[in-house]
């Protein structure tokens, strides 16, 4: 599982749910839940708008958007 809500942490606050573009989240029973982990894009915009720091997602699995530091050489520096 990408996704990992922390429900001593959780406040049922429901950032995590406004934030999410997908349909990932919601809330039931005042937490956090799970609903459709396979929509989630792990885009991080839930765990940056949770104030409790209650919800993780594995930002490093295999399907991930990473990004990429490009460094340019100047093949003429030595000229
Ligand atoms: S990482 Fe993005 S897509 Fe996944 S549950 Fe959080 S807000 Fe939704
Ligand atoms: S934003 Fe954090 S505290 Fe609020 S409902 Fe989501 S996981 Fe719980």
């Amino acid at each position: 599982m990408a996704i990992l809500i922390d429900s001593n942490l959780c406040t049922g606050c429901g950032n995590c749910v406004e934030s999410c573009p997908e349909d990932v989240l919601s809330i039931a029973k005042g937490k956090a839940v799970v609903n459709y982990p396979r929509e989630c894009w792990r885009c991080g915009s839930c765990v940056y708008d949770c104030p409790s720091g209650a919800i993780e997602v594995d930002l490093d699995a295999d399907n991930s958007i990473r990004f990429v530091e490009i460094t340019t050489t100047n093949s003429n520096s030595d000229k």
